[in-house]
């Protein structure tokens, strides 16, 4: 089968910067896959070459078979975008804006009519069909840019922080349209720093660190079970400052985090006769414990310590330099300056070449107005 995003060996930089540097993946039709890192980890450069916004240095990268750099129209005839900021025409309404990206994606008469009822019927926004832009909350202008993403009905749809800045409300309802859209079979790659939300939407999670792709794989396969390391919530009645003095001279036990009225605790051993040990010595040595349970390692914790284990060297990032898949040639312009495309809407047309476009020739001054 051929996956809806294949990226090998890819490599973009800025200058001396890397920003990403040989990232491979695969992501099969239907998959939902969350894409997670730091600040600058790479993300969002990745994600634009995937949406044909800008050139690999080198590497290849196609949705839907389709090479990002050869074929950019129909890679945008499979794709939606959504990008983490929303730049728009401010004083247009939200028909007026649905409409004229369905004319740029060429649908005409009640095709047309038909697609833009269906977006706004699905991201509720039929209410607001004459609310202009400017005058949109964050929540309802994320549903717009989702709707503009979905007029052409991709098979994948790329979202770049969808969920920054919304209300707890709106996180919940971004991610009962993403269900909804998952269930439909597209393919989703969706970056968010808000992990535990990613686990719960995601089949998968796609981890990046200084441009390079530290681990692919569930959520669980991340949180370590064999860490030989117990996280201890522990609730005390009265001041906590008693359990982290305790804590300060008990044998196997480490604070990680003071909470209002407890902490959080790490037991050196996975052994139940140590863990017992511990938790026994607690309440003899007089602490008022109310109440303390294990905790899993949460998605954060997992990703710090995956972070760790690589700056130890205890895990290597995963870098492939083999060949890419049969029909799509690598994109070597080593030394150039890549050339950055225009931002054009998804669909319409654009220049395809085996490589990408000569820089526009400067226009001679001499000839204006002429
Ligand atoms: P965030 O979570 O903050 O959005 P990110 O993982 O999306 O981060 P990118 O936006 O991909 O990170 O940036 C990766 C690195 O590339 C950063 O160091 C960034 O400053 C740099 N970078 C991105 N775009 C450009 C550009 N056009 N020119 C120069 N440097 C750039």
């Amino acid at each position: 089968m051929t996956p809806a995003i294949a990226v090998h060996n890819l490599h973009r930089s800025f200058g001396p910067l890397k920003a990403v540097n040989g990232v491979s993946f695969e992501i099969m039709p239907g998959s939902v896959v969350g894409f997670v890192g730091a600040n600058g980890a790479g993300k969002t450069t990745t994600m634009r070459i995937l949406a044909t916004l800008d050139y690999p240095t080198i590497g290849t990268a196609a949705v839907m078979g389709h090479s990002v750099v050869q074929y950019p129209a129909e890679v945008r005839r499979v794709l939606g975008w959504v990008p983490d900021s929303f730049g728009t025409y401010e004083n247009m309404t939200v028909l007026e804006y649905l409409d004229f990206y369905a004319r740029a994606l060429g649908f005409k008469g009640k095709e047309r009519v038909q697609r833009i009822r269906d977006v706004m019927e699905f991201t509720d926004l039929g209410p607001l069909h004459d609310r202009l832009i400017n005058k949109m909350s964050k929540g309802q202008g994320q549903r717009l840019c989702l709707g503009r993403a979905l007029i052409h009905d991709p098979q994948v749809l790329i979202m770049d922080e969808p969920a920054a800045g919304l209300d707890p409300k709106a996180r919940v309802e971004l991610k009962r349209l993403i269900r909804i859209l998952a269930e439909e079979g597209k393919t989703i790659l969706i970056s968010s720093h808000i992990l535990s939300e990613l686990g719960e939407m995601c089949d998968t999670l796609l981890f990046i660190d200084k441009g390079q792709i530290v681990h692919h794989g569930t959520a669980q396969s991340l949180q370590r079970t064999d860490t030989g390391i117990t996280l201890v919530d522990v609730q005390v009645a009265g001041d906590p400052a008693k359990l982290l003095q305790w804590a300060l001279l008990a044998a196997h036990v480490k604070i990680l985090e003071e909470r209002k009225s407890g902490a959080r605790i790490s037991i050196d051993s996975g052994d139940p006769e140590i863990i017992s040990g511990v938790l026994r010595r607690m309440i003899h040595e007089g602490l008022p414990v109310v109440e303390f349970h294990q905790e899993q390692q949460n998605l954060e914790d997992a990703f710090i310590d995956m972070l760790g284990r690589i700056e130890s060297g205890e895990v290597k990032p995963i870098v492939t330099s083999t060949r890419p898949p049969a029909g799509l040639s690598v994109l070597e312009t080593a030394g150039v300056s890549p050339y950055v495309p225009p931002p054009l809407p998804l669909g319409t047309q654009a220049p395809e070449s085996a490589s990408p476009p000569p820089p526009p020739t400067p226009v001679d001054p001499k000839r204006w107005g002429g």
